[in-house]
């Protein structure tokens, strides 16, 4: 990026970063459970990603930690004090919500305000940090216009301004990203990354995988409420510890089949509808399980001679840096293999015959069917 949409100069020590504790949160709406048993320890000035699909209780959980919403059980904890009882102003968390949720009829200066307003901030030092936060986001020249006066990414900035004009040590962002055009999403993805670098404890909620992943210290996976893994980003991706999130970080080749033999956490399985394969166990399985292997496609590669699983290619596709092939097995199944593409290298032609094996034996992932 050749500038920054931020003003760092004036970020440095501005968040007074806290450790943030979700202990054993559950919320319910009616008999649903939106948010179950959840407990996350965040270390301050960590920036850590809810990932997970529609409906898994990421925002739920984001309003909670806001106060919005009072959790049926459980209790938040922001730098060892507990602030259930507290309402969302006197908490020092500053929220980003989806739809950036500007006031339409406050100009930029009254909605950046807003938050110290309510908190019953005196005027003067409202005007000051109006002033100091539109020069963080480079927007002082708009501070009297309207919100649908700006662009989705001005707008969005005001959004980040408003937040962080309560200074506070927890920011929380419900998908900030979701409304912008790619490139200006990626700038501003660089630019909470740096902000919250130069302090702040940082929760982002998205259902984007690819965002997680690359802007995250550690990703917080749910699934209906509950909590499936809270890893590394990189360890999510290289070590998921359940099918959920196997397959839905990532992608993955699923292949049903029977546990054959376990040695230590390696196992060899019988593929239903012939052929054997390595994988890790990703739980303990017994000789005789069944079970689901999940192999990604970039685990796989072909290989010559008799050994490896022998299939047709359906489809090849070059793919810029990398070359797709689908291949139907012998057991009528499709996967997918992906393998980095050498300069001039073509697919190759539907038809092929080929053999499949994984890059290392303990490469796929081997999990219980539950
Ligand atoms: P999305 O990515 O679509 O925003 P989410 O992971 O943020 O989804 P939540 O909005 O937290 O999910 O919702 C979790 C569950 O709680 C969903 O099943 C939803 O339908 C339900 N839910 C959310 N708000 C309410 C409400 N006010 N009343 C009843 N059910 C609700």
């Amino acid at each position: 990026m050749a500038y920054s949409l931020l003003n760092f100069s004036a970020i440095q020590d501005f968040m007074q970063s806290q450790p943030l504790t979700i202990d054993a949160v559950t919320h319910r709406y009616g008999a649903t459970a939106a948010v179950d048993g959840v407990t996350l320890e965040m270390k301050a000035g960590e920036l850590v990603a809810l990932l997970g699909p529609s409906g898994c209780g990421k925002t739920t959980l984001l309003r909670i930690i806001a106060g919005f919403i009072r959790q049926t059980e459980g209790r938040v904890i922001v730098g060892g004090e507990v602030i259930d009882p507290l309402p969302p102003h006197r908490r020092t968390v500053g929220i980003v919500f989806q739809n950036y949720a500007l006031f339409p009829h406050m100009s930029v200066a009254e909605n950046v305000a807003y938050g110290l307003a309510a908190r019953g901030a005196p005027r003067a030092e409202q005007q000051e940090r109006v002033r100091e936060m539109l020069d963080l986001v480079k927007l002082s020249a708009m501070a009297d216009r309207l919100p649908r006066q700006l662009s989705g990414g001005q707008q969005q900035r005001v959004a980040l301004a408003r937040a962080l004009a309560v200074r506070p040590s927890i920011l929380l962002l419900d998908e900030p990203f979701a409304a912008l055009d790619k490139n200006l999403r990626l700038d501003m993805q660089i630019e909470i990354k740096r902000i919250q670098r130069a302090a702040g404890t940082t929760v982002i909620v998205t259902h984007d995988q690819e965002e997680a992943l690359s802007m995250a210290d550690r990703v917080a996976v749910l699934n209906e409420g509950r909590l499936e893994q809270f890893d590394a980003a990189t360890r999510v991706y290289d070590e998921p510890g359940s099918f959920f999130v196997n397959t839905f970080v990532g992608s993955a080749n699923v292949l049903p089949c029977e546990v054959a033999t376990v040695s230590n956490s390696l196992a060899t399985v019988r593929l239903d509808g012939g052929g054997t394969m390595t994988g890790k166990l990703a739980a303990p399985l017994g000789v005789g399980s069944r079970a689901r292997l999940c192999v990604r496609p970039e685990h796989l590669r072909f290989v010559d001679g008799d050994d490896g699983l022998p299939g047709l290619v359906e489809i090849g596709l070059p793919m810029g840096a990398s070359l797709i092939h689908e291949v139907r097995l012998a057991t009528g199944q499709a996967i997918k293999v992906a393998q980095a593409r050498q300069a001039g290298a073509q697919p190759l032609p539907p038809g092929s015959t080929v053999r499949l094996t994984p890059i290392s034996p303990d490469a796929p992932r081997l999990h219980p069917i539950s």
